[in-house]
């Protein structure tokens, strides 16, 4: 049975973080990488998963601590 409709739905993209569609007619992008990535080597994609999800660690972060405010002592 085909479920197009609901399969369709934004991912983003592991190596650039770019938000896309998947599965598009015509376009070459997997699940986890975006058209333009896709077409990246598979050892520069790795490096930019790494930076990707290291980004992503140091954005929730910062947002911690930008949630509390800095302990007084
Ligand atoms: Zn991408």
């Amino acid at each position: 049975m085909e479920t197009l409709a609901s399969a369709r739905r934004p991912r983003t993209c592991r190596a650039c973080g770019k938000r896309f569609e998947y599965p598009v007619k015509g376009s070459e992008a997997t699940r986890h990488h975006c058209e333009n990535c896709v077409e990246v080597p598979p050892e520069t994609r790795k490096a930019l998963e790494r930076l990707s999800t290291r980004v992503a660690q140091l954005e929730a972060q910062l947002k911690t601590l930008q949630a509390k405010p800095i302990a007084a002592d």
